[in-house]
């Protein structure tokens, strides 16, 4: 891993803000001068570069094909970029639609017997996916529209407010750059 850290600053009145990537050597010097002089906390994390993320990535095998409606968001991307309004990639205007965007992506959910959702099942029709067939797509859920608390139980996250995807953010912006949405694959 090369060395680079973000580091997450905490003021005492509850300011919160990550900086970097830094080398290691200069995000020290970093909070020499300017955050523990002015009474911030911080903590270093370690970054790990695009290109070696991919290596990490790529040692499994893919998942049983691409994620559902990864291709919307890819041709939504494609026409805010090429939309003759804006002035492609160097416009600040279709950055900030590209990074407001992206972040509404789909989660699926899978619903099936237990057994097979948790892997335990005895079906050896599995083959080279990873989920056994008893394990159907469910219902497609907003990432950031979603409240989804993670309080690491095995039985995985609560979903606390199930806002289906596509949002009305995705459908606003299909609608504004002319990409259809297709009625959603999964049952509900
Ligand atoms: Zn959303
Ligand atoms: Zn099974």
């Amino acid at each position: 891993m090369r060395d680079l850290y973000l580091l997450h600053l905490t003021s005492t009145s509850g300011i919160s803000l990550l900086t970097g990537p830094l080398p290691l050597i200069e995000a020290m010097a970093f909070v020499d001068a300017h955050v523990l002089p002015h009474g911030w906390q911080h903590r270093y994390r370690g970054v790990v570069p695009a290109d070696e993320a991919i290596i990490h990535l790529t040692v499994l095998p893919p998942k049983d094909g691409p994620v559902p409606g990864n291709d919307l968001m890819v041709a939504l991307r494609r026409a805010i970029v090429c939309d003759p309004g804006l002035d492609g990639a160097d416009d600040a205007r279709t950055r900030q639609l590209l990074a407001h965007v992206d972040a509404h992506r789909p989660l699926q959910l899978w619903t099936g017997p237990e057994e097979c959702l948790l892997g335990e099942c005895d079906h050896d029709e599995r083959g080279t996916r990873s989920r056994c067939p008893g394990v159907v797509p469910a219902e497609r859920l907003c990432t950031v529209c979603s409240v989804i608390h993670d309080n690491g139980s095995e039985y995985g996250p609560e979903y606390l407010l199930r806002v289906a995807w596509p949002c009305t953010v995705i459908t606003t912006a299909c609608s504004r750059f002319q990409i259809t949405v297709a009625a959603p694959a999964g049952g509900r």
